[in-house]
């Protein structure tokens, strides 16, 4: 995805006055946030209540931190370990959207603040604002854009759970455009109401899967559209008696969802991957970002890709990353950088994180990349040189000497990688680091004794 940082959408509809809001005939608003396996979360509060919720936020128990993919409620220990207890779930009024796709509900994202107003530990857009005032304080900021990756299916004689292709292939065909023209058309006119700034939508590879990319925008914007471009996709399919699946994996053994996550950092408006004598013409910061994600990547998928279905989607040869290596725009590394070039201008090289999926909660996943990316530059880093092959196709021995590792390919394996970096733990917190662990564990339970197929389906409709 080329960073289209000129691509701006339509003034998003805001206006927090209950009055205003009531005039153009929203009736309530839905304050959403996301959970820790990437799953929304919402409350709706009637019209003439928003002001309330403001000042006051509504009441929401705390065992959200502990809810797991299924629902479970894992009820880990102290403080979570128990049905008692009370958080606030406070709207950011100042991101208020009237939505285009349902004209009688306007959407927020939340925060979640402890039951007399304090920071909560376990709130996951903190943890996002708290990586972003540390690149501020060394003079660095950040863009990121998410691609968004989806499968449509037809929705009419709804019988549950499968997968029914609006259209089979071939890839990135107009026709394929054809077959969702109305949805299309519809879906890029409420994006644009609704503020989320798209760069391009089309087709994807696999039967009826399709993409578009969210223009890039400070860390905790990209994160808040992320979440609001998938109630716009909802709505937008629902409308067309279709339903979106945003699943890591949709279907056993096919190409799946990726939602790639694209970063660059930026000191005084300089674009720090490119204008350098690093490679790929990266500076020494930029190289060192780079250098940085690279060092604790696999720490950082296990927040960026976190679900059983991101483990199954994340295989050799299919474009999603499946090894500890980084390219010069090769489309099987796991860290893709885009360089700049004299035609897309310098401010557009970006580094892209294919291992990054919908199961991810989009603030701890920002948070855990530009932790990382941090470190390498504060400790100086450097990138070893990119690799432009695809190195699963290579010997062991030779991967080996490259240092290039095989991406967790277990819950064991991806916890082991968290728990143990210091940096990334200490990123999220120790008590959001162990409730996410309990729902990591608490999922893996749940798929012990099912087959991988059922394993996928249950994951198929929950983003
Ligand atoms: N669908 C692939 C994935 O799982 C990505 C394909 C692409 O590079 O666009 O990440
Ligand atoms: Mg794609």
């Amino acid at each position: 995805m080329p960073m289209l940082d000129q691509v701006t959408a339509g003034a998003p509809q805001t206006g927090t006055d209950d009055l205003d809001l009531a005039e153009t005939g929203v009736v309530g608003v839905t304050i959403v946030w996301a959970d820790n396996n990437g799953i929304p979360r919402s409350r709706t509060v009637p019209v003439g209540q928003f002001g309330a919720a403001v000042e006051r936020g509504v009441g929401v128990t705390p065992l959200f931190a502990v809810f797991d993919s299924h629902d479970g409620i894992t009820f880990g220990r102290s403080p979570l370990g128990t049905p008692s207890g009370d958080i606030r779930l406070m709207p950011v009024a100042d991101r208020l959207v009237r939505l285009a796709g349902q004209p009688g509900f306007a959407w927020v994202p939340g925060r979640q603040v402890a039951a007399d107003g304090s920071a909560w530990p376990y709130e996951q857009r903190g943890v996002l604002e708290r990586q972003v005032s540390r690149a501020a304080a060394l003079g660095l900021d950040f863009l990121a854009g998410y691609e968004m990756e989806f499968h449509l299916s037809r929705a009419d004689g709804d019988d549950g759970d499968d997968v029914r292709p609006i259209y089979e292939g071939p890839s990135y065909g107009p026709a394929r455009m054809l077959a969702v023209d109305a949805l299309a058309a519809q879906l890029l006119r409420d994006l644009d109401r609704n503020g989320v700034p798209v760069g391009q939508f089309h087709g994807e590879y696999a039967p009826g899967q399709f993409e578009f990319n969210i223009a890039p925008a400070d860390p905790v914007t990209a994160a808040d559209r992320q979440l609001l471009a998938r109630q716009t996709v909802h709505a937008a399919a629902r409308a067309h008696g279709l339903r979106a699946s945003f699943a890591p994996l949709v279907t056993l053994g096919q190409v799946g969802n990726g939602w790639h996550l694209h970063t660059s950092l930026y000191r005084a408006g300089t674009n720090l991957l490119s204008g350098g004598d690093g490679p790929a013409g990266m500076t020494a910061d930029g190289g060192a970002y780079l250098a940085g994600l690279l060092r604790d990547l696999p720490a950082v998928v296990a927040v960026t890709a976190p679900s059983l279905s991101s483990l199954q989607r994340l295989r050799p040869g299919y474009w999603s990353g499946a090894y500890t290596f980084w390219g010069v725009e090769n489309r099987e590394a796991a860290l893709r950088l885009v360089p700049a070039t004299p035609l897309i201008g310098a401010g557009h090289a970006n580094v892209e994180l294919k291992p990054s999926d919908a199961s991810a909660n989009p603030y701890l996943a920002l948070a855990a990349v530009i932790a990382a990316g941090l470190a390498g530059i504060e400790d100086g880093l450097t990138p070893p040189d990119p690799v432009q092959e695809d190195p699963g196709t290579w010997a062991d021995e030779r991967r080996a000497e490259r240092g290039i590792r095989r991406l967790p390919t277990t819950v064991e394996e991806q916890l082991g990688t968290l728990l143990t970096n210091d940096r990334i733990r200490s990123a999220l917190g120790e008590e959001l680091a162990d409730a996410f662990r309990a729902v990591r564990v608490s999922d893996a339970a749940w798929a012990a004794d099912r087959d991988a197929a059922d394993a996928v389906r249950s994951y198929r409709w929950l983003y």
